[in-house]
């Protein structure tokens, strides 16, 4: 029987979420934008991210303290050299249930059967709209749409389930609600909208932006009906919505108008080994070190076990109706 720690509002600690890399091949521009993530970036040196070795390790302590799923992620996770020795490794662990990757898709063609080789079953692939101008627009005129079908594609007959991302902005992509929807219920990949968030520092967020929850429900309802199916497992992100002429099904992620946060058992670890207890944390504690010490994992897990013991996080429920005014962790650095 798995450990389980519990933070100051009754919260276990379940998921991880590991960012592998803080590089990406995209620029979008609620996460990346080119004018600050341009060709002189300080991105980190290969001896500052956590090697393969070390995110193993730290995996194992995570799954002792309770963590049963693992979500793989960047920057963008398949521009890190070998990733699917990663998966191999973290699959063996023991209370890992679970593992997936979040990607852009842009590479996925060339490494879904290696993925699935490797013991992955599932992957999360973002994309904002099927219209390659607009497509464009909004990643920082990277890649293009074919190739991030071309990617889902692949990842499909290789055996992967396949969920699809899309951030929905008010003005930018919400006249593809309905054309995404239509386009991947035929393709019987599940997709979810994401409310447009306030992460980070650098994508000049404002609440006028962000289509809602309802918003997005009362589009699609016009021309297909929906109706509310319950979660699969408790605290599940998503809320889920059936078709009612058929199985299919899209989630939304309502992280504005309807916030999960008491139900939110995540944590988060930087490419450089940082924890976040929240998405929206202004500060991580220093993991690297503590790994590159000779501290036996007992010791580790016991820090972790005293941050996760004090932690309050719950940005969302009080975020209000503007921004809270305070410096956050960039959705690059750990990934969503
Ligand atoms: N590069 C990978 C990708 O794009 O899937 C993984 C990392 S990316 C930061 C993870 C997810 O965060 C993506 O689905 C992306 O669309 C989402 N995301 C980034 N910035 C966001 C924001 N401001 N609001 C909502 N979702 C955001
Ligand atoms: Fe890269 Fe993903 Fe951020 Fe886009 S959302 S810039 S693909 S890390
Ligand atoms: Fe979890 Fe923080 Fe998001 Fe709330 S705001 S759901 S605590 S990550």
């Amino acid at each position: 029987m798995q450990a389980s720690i519990a933070d100051t509002l009754q919260r276990p600690l379940r998921d991880l979420r590991l960012s592998v890399t803080d590089r990406c091949n995209f620029r979008c521009r609620y996460c990346m934008p080119e004018e600050i993530f341009g060709s002189d970036y300080p991105f980190l040196s290969s001896e500052k991210i956590l090697s393969f070795d070390e995110m193993e390790r730290l995996t194992s302590i995570f799954a002792s303290l309770g963590v049963q799923k693992v979500r793989i992620t960047g920057g963008e996770p398949l521009l890190r050299k070998n990733l699917p020795e990663l998966i191999y490794r973290l699959k063996l662990i023991k209370g890992i249930r679970d593992i997936a990757v979040t990607t852009n898709g842009s590479l996925l063609k060339k490494f879904a059967s290696k993925l699935f080789n490797a013991g992955l079953s599932r992957v999360t692939v973002s994309l904002d709209s099927l219209d390659e101008e607009r497509f464009h627009q909004l990643n920082g005129q990277r890649g293009t749409v074919a190739s991030v079908l071309e990617g889902i594609e692949a990842a499909s007959n290789a055996g992967l389930e396949v969920k699809v991302n899309m951030v929905v902005q008010k003005g930018k992509n919400d006249q593809d609600i309905v054309s995404m929807a239509k386009y991947f219920k035929e393709k019987k990949h599940t997709l979810r909208f994401i409310e447009y968030m306030d992460v980070g520092n650098s994508n000049g967020w404002r609440m006028d932006d962000v289509v809602t929850k309802q918003q997005i429900l009362n589009k699609i309802g016009e021309v297909m009906p929906l109706e509310q199916i319950p979660p699969n497992y408790p605290g599940e992100v998503a809320t889920r919505y059936r078709y009612v002429d058929s199985d299919e099904e899209i989630g939304i992620i309502s992280s504005v108008t309807d916030s999960f946060c008491s139900s939110c058992s995540r944590v988060r670890v930087s490419a450089e080994g940082k924890l976040y207890t929240c998405l929206f944390a202004s500060k991580g504690f220093d993991l690297r070190d503590l790994l590159r010490s000779n501290k036996a994992d007992e010791e580790v897990a016991k820090v972790i076990t005293d941050i996760w013991n004090h932690r309050g996080d719950r940005y969302s429920d009080e975020r209000g109706n503007g921004t809270k005014k305070r410096s956050k962790v960039e959705m690059s650095h750990i990934g969503g």
